[in-house]
């Protein structure tokens, strides 16, 4: 572990490694994610449910997408490690979207089911062995979360590209399979180099003799096909998202309590409170930014003129790619300048970051807002000043999301390492839900409601999510010393 911590440079040659594995997971899941709605609402070829239950459903798979990061980090941490739930991850994942692509109509929930499953065991695991390549204290680890986070948006980028590109030119199960086939791509690659990783995400329970340990192993392995029938269920109808909604936020917060019982320096348990209360405030976050897939892909659809700077251009490919181009142009950049501030003892505290990420997103909004001020007696508006919210909208997250994964890698203690990072997106599947809930309340009742009032109508709810925004900011900032003193030695 010693050689890999005292890698020479800016980044260790491990973290290459992960940003391929990552990428390659991420393009099989942004591409379903892509083609996701697009395939229920498709009354034709697809599933042929309304707009509206297309929305309702997209939701609850995100929400349980993320959800199940938790369950996933857990095991993880007391059982199969790093290392072995990320192959099991990939190969269900790989299972979820072949299913889906030998037959979309017949295996849709159930694919989708095992997608779930699939990626709860995969993504948050990955994110934790970047952590433990990095020993405490390495003032590289947080440049080396933005590298990583650009590999999660190049593999976001092509396959929200391909996958849509095949599923709706050639069919929609080409989507999928083309999904399934990049991960098997992901995981050869991860079998290929896990060596290279060292003792980083053996199994907890390696000391134990093989036949005890190969037991809880395959016990954990029939407890995720358990879930399978569960899931099915709960997807099949959205009722049941929100009742797990409410009992899985309880009790998942009942277990980070018990856990933080059995932490026994004081100063371990000031930093694990210090990355619950930072992880609280990622949810309000995630509810705005998630916009993006529900109210702001509506909102261009229906109010952006398509041409950009005289270029005609769909205003939902903007809505779609656009962060994904700009955290892959600039997260490099980010990552320069805070190595640089870093160097010069100027480089701003993950809570000051985290404050300063809402006060950018609030900009952002308030951009979305004043896109009202550009419209034409249509309703129309620009792409141009689209485009430019987006553009602020990514450099708030890269103040926050990247480094919020660095953040949870520096808070927990080593082997509640998993945990930590599922509950971190834990926050995001509560994100995606409320970003729902959100959207739905800004978008324009009225059936025959005209272009300008939807504009009206949207914009309002945009200048409301920059105030809860500047909001949250402001209180981070003023409160960025308290939670300071709770991070110990942890920047
Ligand atoms: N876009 C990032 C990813 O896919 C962050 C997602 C999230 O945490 N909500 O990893």
């Amino acid at each position: 572990l010693e050689e890999i911590h005292n890698f020479k440079g800016k980044y260790p040659k491990q973290l290459w490694h992960l940003f391929m594995v990552e990428m390659w997971e991420r393009f099989c899941f942004y591409g379903m994610r892509g083609v996701l709605a697009l395939f229920m609402a498709d009354q034709l070829m697809g599933l042929g449910l309304s707009e509206k239950d297309s929305n309702l459903k997209y939701g609850a798979i995100q929400a349980f997408v993320y959800a199940f990061t938790f369950i996933g980090g857990i095991f993880a941490d007391k059982i199969l490690g790093f290392k072995k739930s990320l192959v099991f991850g990939g190969l269900v994942m790989i299972a979820g979207n072949l299913l889906i692509g030998i037959d979309p109509h017949q295996f849709f929930y159930y694919g989708i089911t095992l997608t779930i499953i699939g990626t709860g065991f995969f993504k948050p695991n990955i994110s934790s062995m970047v952590g433990e390549l990095y020993a405490e204290g390495d003032p590289r680890r947080d440049a080396g979360f933005s590298l990583f986070y650009s590999g999660i948006n190049i593999g976001a980028l092509l396959g929200g590209i391909v996958c849509v590109y095949l599923g709706k030119n050639y069919g929609w199960n080409y989507a999928f399979l083309s999904a399934a086939a990049v991960m098997v791509i992901g995981v050869l690659f991860f079998l290929a180099i896990r060596k290279e990783l060292g003792p980083i995400g053996n199994s907890p329970i390696n000391h134990l003799q093989a036949p005890k340990r190969k037991s809880r192993e395959i016990m954990v392995y029939i407890g995720a096909l358990v879930c399978i029938p569960l899931i099915y269920i709960m997807i099949n109808n959205t009722k049941y998202t929100d009742l797990f909604m409410f009992i899985v936020g309880p009790l998942a917060v009942l277990y980070y309590i018990i856990q933080l019982t059995k932490i026994e320096s004081s100063a371990g348990k000031q930093k694990f409170i210090a990355a619950f209360i930072m992880i609280a405030f990622s949810i309000l976050f995630f509810a705005i930014f998630e916009q993006a897939g529900g109210s702001l892909a509506l909102f261009a659809n229906s109010n952006v003129t398509p041409t950009l700077f005289g270029l005609s251009l769909d205003p939902n490919i903007v809505n779609n790619s656009a962060n994904s181009l700009y955290v892959i142009a600039f997260a490099p950049l980010l990552g320069i300048v805070w190595l640089w501030m870093a160097k010069k003892k100027t480089e701003p505290n993950t809570v000051i970051k985290f404050g300063l990420a809402f006060l950018i997103l609030a900009g952002a909004y308030y951009i979305f807002y004043a896109l009202r001020f550009f419209a034409n007696a249509q309703g129309m508006t620009s792409l141009e000043i689209f485009a430019l919210a987006y553009f602020v909208v990514t450099i708030a997250e890269l103040c926050l999301s990247p480094i919020g994964l660095s953040m949870v890698t520096k808070l927990s203690p080593k082997h509640l390492a998993g945990m930590m990072m599922g509950l971190w997106f834990l926050a995001s599947a509560y994100g995606q839900y409320l970003a729902g809930i959100l959207g739905a309340g800004m978008s324009d009742p009225s059936p025959d409601a005209s272009l300008t009032d939807k504009l009206m109508a949207y914009t309002d709810g945009y200048q409301q999510l920059a105030i809860y925004s500047l909001i949250a900011g402001v209180i981070l900032v003023l409160i960025s010393p308290l939670i300071r003193k709770l991070m110990h030695e942890v920047k």
